[in-house]
């Protein structure tokens, strides 16, 4: 099937064809006809399998373009506001279609100007209500759409929804789309949708098995270590390292600004315009690492993320699928990687039969596994190489004193250092110590109780008091790796 099969208006055909798509996603197949037809509609699919264009595409086909507010879509973040808003715009972009973004923590004044010449507004439910409440924008959408609703009812804007759904015209077509679908959203649905067709795309038909998922089991102070290490190991060349709590998310951007990373953190707490330029950044490529809460990366769109962390496990498993879910976006290939405590067991063992995840069992790398991927990286390179004219002249000035093969020894060992491997050489459990520690939890031994217990007596101090103590392992080395890793750029960089 082709996008031409939705015979889309030619303005819109042409936007499709300058994003590069081709081929509808199972959820746009079943979507579009059923919204061109002018129906409601539930559907329902795992992140990125481009509900955006689900909805966006037959709302802006059925859109008159008359220049008044035709349709809102609201989401539960500002983040997500403006993610959806800029997909949007680039669909509407030939159809001169105008969007305004309405969230909190921004200036009303500017909101409700850009509100009054927009088609389609994309809001948060607590800013929107604000202003349908106290009269600042009057509209009569015929399209609403709700999007990432089980998000929204997590985050406690169930209530501010219904009441948005006051001051909707009774004549409009409305769209819910949801990653899951718990009871209290089937029964928002009853009330504010019209008959709706409702859809389903299962496991089978996302197209995301293309995220290889992996854990590896630590001690709680290891995390830190681990997590270097399978830096160093994996290369990741874009990642996201996912938190639970805001306090780790900062505390570990510093700690891995301080081992040479180009980090930085992505949570509530801070001021929009901050996590604004986080984003810019790291959609940008100025930045590798992205630490966030579940929360603050929540639909986040950026689509060549080559590796999420979790640098702990989320308690559920519907976290845990949008996180995983940042990478492999759009048909590429990602990799997901967890570390995992023995406490965490419970989680890991949800996760795993919820998800029905096939997530691999795997030991951290060593010093040694580290060198030798290197070494085999680097004899790759090293085969494709060019050589380059201007490097004769050195080399000559080097045969004044050595031979040749003493220079190639030399050289290799110059990169060697380069590559050098911080950090203590056997990080987390082996093999057989992790089948031992999760056969017990299958018997349901108390494994994960033990441990909480434990770290109550140790003053509570869990996450932050662990990765104190793996910072504390590391410093010696810390100075050193900053200027090693732009070493290692230099020579291993694409
Ligand atoms: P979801 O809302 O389901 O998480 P998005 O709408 O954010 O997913 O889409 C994920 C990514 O896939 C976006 O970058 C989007 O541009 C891209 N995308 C969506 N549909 C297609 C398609 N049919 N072909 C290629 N890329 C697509
Ligand atoms: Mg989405």
């Amino acid at each position: 099937m082709k996008f031409t099969d939705f015979n889309l208006k030619k303005d819109l055909e042409k936007a499709v064809n300058a994003a590069g798509f081709v081929e509808p996603s199972p959820i746009q197949q079943q979507a579009i006809p059923i919204v061109i037809e002018g129906r409601d509609i539930v559907a329902q699919a795992q992140t990125g399998t481009g509900k955006t264009a689900a909805f966006g595409l037959p709302v802006l086909h059925n859109m008159k373009c008359d220049g008044t507010v035709e349709a809102v879509v609201v989401v539960p973040t500002r983040e997500l506001a403006m993610q959806v808003s800029d997909e949007l715009f680039r669909f509407g972009k030939f159809l001169n279609i105008k969007t305004a973004t309405v969230y909190g923590g921004s200036s009303y004044s500017r909101q409700i100007k850009h509100v009054q010449s927009a088609s389609i507004i994309v809001a948060t439910p607590g800013r929107f209500l604000d202003l349908l409440k106290n009269k600042q924008i009057s509209i009569k959408p015929s399209f609403v759409v709700l999007d990432e609703a089980d998000e929204m009812m997590d985050m406690g804007f169930l209530e501010d929804i219904r009441s948005i759904f006051k001051f909707m015209p009774d004549e409009r077509q409305t769209l819910m789309f949801s990653a899951t679908m718990p009871e209290p959203i089937k029964k928002l649905a009853k009330t504010v949708l019209n008959n709706p067709e409702f859809i389903t795309i299962t496991k089978s038909e996302v197209t995301n098995t293309n995220i290889k998922q992996s854990f590896y089991v630590v001690e709680e102070y290891e995390r830190d270590d681990a997590l270097m290490r399978l830096f160093d190991y994996k290369d990741p060349s874009k990642s996201i390292v996912f938190c639970r709590m805001k306090r780790d998310v900062d505390r570990l951007a510093t700690y891995l600004v301080s081992q040479g990373f180009s980090a930085k953190g992505l949570h509530g707490d801070m001021e929009q315009r901050q996590r604004e330029e986080v984003i810019r950044a790291f959609k940008g490529n100025t930045l590798e690492v992205l630490v966030a809460t579940d929360v603050a990366a929540r639909g986040l769109d950026v689509s060549d993320v080559s590796h999420v962390f979790n640098y702990q496990l989320p308690f559920d498993s519907e976290p845990y699928v949008h996180r995983i879910g940042r990478t492999g976006r759009a048909g590429r290939s990602g990799v997901a990687v967890s570390i995992v405590t023995p406490s965490e067991f419970r989680s890991l063992k949800k996760i795993q039969k919820d998800v029905g995840a096939q997530m691999e069992s795997k030991v951290i790398p060593t010093i040694n596994d580290v060198r030798s991927k290197n070494q085999a990286t680097l004899v790759d390179k090293l085969k494709n190489q060019e050589i380059d004219e201007k490097v004769c002249d050195f080399i000559e000035a080097l045969k004044d004193d050595f031979d040749l093969s003493t220079i190639v020894y030399k050289l290799a060992s110059f990169i060697g250092e380069a590559e050098k491997v911080k950090g203590k050489d056997k990080i987390g459990k082996s093999k057989k110590d992790i089948e031992f520690l999760l056969s017990r939890v299958r018997e349901g031994g108390g494994g994960g109780n033990r441990n909480r217990s434990q770290r109550k007596r140790n003053g509570g101090r869990g996450g932050s008091g662990g990765g104190y103590r793996g910072n504390k392992s590391r410093s010696d080395s810390g100075a050193n790796r900053s200027g090693n890793r732009n070493d290692r750029n230099r020579y291993s960089k694409k």
